[in-house]
C-alpha cells in the first residue's frame, strides 16, 4: 500500500477532522484487511491512540470499542453467555487466532463484506452501532445504507438477553470466505439472518413472522418455513457456489438450526 501520511491523532475530533478533509484518507482499524485492498492512500488514520479497545458489561449491554480485536470477542466470559456463544462461534471460523488477533470488530463492521459470518450475528442480536457523527444506528440501517458513512465508529452495543442461538458456516475449507452462513436467535420470538448469499447478509423477515405465529412448530411448519425463506431471501452465484447449492444449503441448516434452538 502506498501510504502519503500516516497519522496518529490523539482525539477523535482530530481523526474524524483528518478523514473529512479529503477524500483519500482513510481510517485504518487492525489493517488486516486495508493492507491486502487498498492501493493508494494519501493520509492513513490510526485509531489506536484513542482508548477504543475495550469490552465493558454493564447491567444491561455490553459495549465493545471499535479497535478491540476479534479474538478479545471470541473469548471474552460474558459475551460467550449470550446467546449460546454466538458471537464466539462465528468468529471461531474466521481464518487463524493470529489474524483474529489483528482484525477488530469495527473493521469488520466498516468494511460491510458480503462475505461477512458477524454482520447477520450482530443484525439478530439487535446490535446498535454507535458513531462519532451519525449517533447510534442499528446495525440492520447501516446495512441497508446505500453508502458507507463518513463516519468513525467508536463502539457497538449488545443488550443483554436470554436467548438461544445457532450459527453456521459453509465453507470449502477451514480459511475460506462462507458459501452461505446463518444466524438464528431465539427468545420466544425468532430472529434470522443469512449471510454470504453472496450479498451481504439480510434478515429473513416474513419467515420470522410465520415461524413468531407458532406455539408448537412440527415437521410440516419447517417445511413452509424453508419455501418462506427460499421466496424472500435472494440467493445467487458466484466462484464459491451455485444458487442451486446454495438453497440445498439453506433448506438443510434453517431446520436444523431451527430446531437446535426450541430444543
Ligand atoms: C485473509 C483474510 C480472510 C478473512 N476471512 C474472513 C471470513 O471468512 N469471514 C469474515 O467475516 N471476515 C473475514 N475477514 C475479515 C476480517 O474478519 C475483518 O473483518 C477485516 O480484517 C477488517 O478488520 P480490520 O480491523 O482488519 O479492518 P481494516 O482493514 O483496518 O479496515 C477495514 C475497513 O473499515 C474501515 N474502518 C476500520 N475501523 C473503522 C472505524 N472504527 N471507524 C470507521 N471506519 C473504520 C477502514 O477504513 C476500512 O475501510 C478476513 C480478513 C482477511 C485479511
Amino acid at each position: 500500500m502506498e501510504i502519503k501520511e500516516y497519522l496518529k491523532p490523539k482525539s477523535i475530533e482530530e481523526a474524524y477532522e483528518a478523514l473529512l478533509s479529503n477524500i483519500n484518507n482513510k481510517i485504518i482499524g487492525g489493517g488486516a484487511w486495508i493492507k491486502i485492498s487498498l492501493k493508494k492512500v494519501d493520509t492513513l488514520i490510526s485509531l489506536d491512540d484513542l482508548k477504543l479497545n475495550y469490552i465493558k458489561e454493564e447491567n444491561d449491554f455490553f459495549e465493545i470499542g471499535s479497535m478491540t480485536p476479534l479474538r478479545d470477542l471470541e473469548i471474552n466470559k460474558g459475551l460467550n453467555d449470550l446467546a449460546g456463544g454466538i458471537i464466539s462461534k462465528a468468529i471461531g471460523n474466521i481464518m487463524g487466532v493470529s489474524i483474529r488477533n489483528i482484525a477488530t470488530i469495527g473493521g469488520s463492521v466498516m468494511g460491510k463484506f458480503a462475505f461477512s459470518d458477524l454482520l447477520g450475528v450482530l443484525m439478530v442480536l439487535d446490535a446498535e452501532l454507535i458513531f462519532y457523527n451519525s449517533g447510534v444506528i442499528s446495525v440492520e440501517d447501516f446495512i441497508n445504507m446505500p453508502k458507507i458513512p463518513k463516519d468513525i465508529l467508536l463502539s457497538i452495543r449488545l443488550k443483554k438477553q436470554t436467548a438461544k442461538g445457532y450459527f453456521k458456516k459453509v465453507a470449502t475449507t477451514h480459511l475460506d470466505f462462507s458459501i452461505l452462513n446463518l444466524a438464528i436467535v431465539y427468545n420466544e420470538r425468532f430472529k434470522i439472518a443469512i449471510g454470504s448469499r453472496p450479498n451481504i447478509a439480510v434478515l429473513a423477515k416474513r419467515t420470522e413472522e410465520y415461524l413468531n405465529g407458532f406455539k408448537k412448530l412440527d415437521e410440516a411448519n419447517l417445511d413452509e418455513v424453508v419455501k418462506i425463506s427460499l421466496e424472500e431471501v435472494k440467493l445467487g452465484d458466484n466462484s464459491r457456489g451455485s444458487k442451486e447449492y446454495r438453497e440445498l444449503l439453506m433448506k438443510t441448516y434453517l431446520k436444523r438450526g431451527i430446531r437446535e434452538v426450541i430444543k
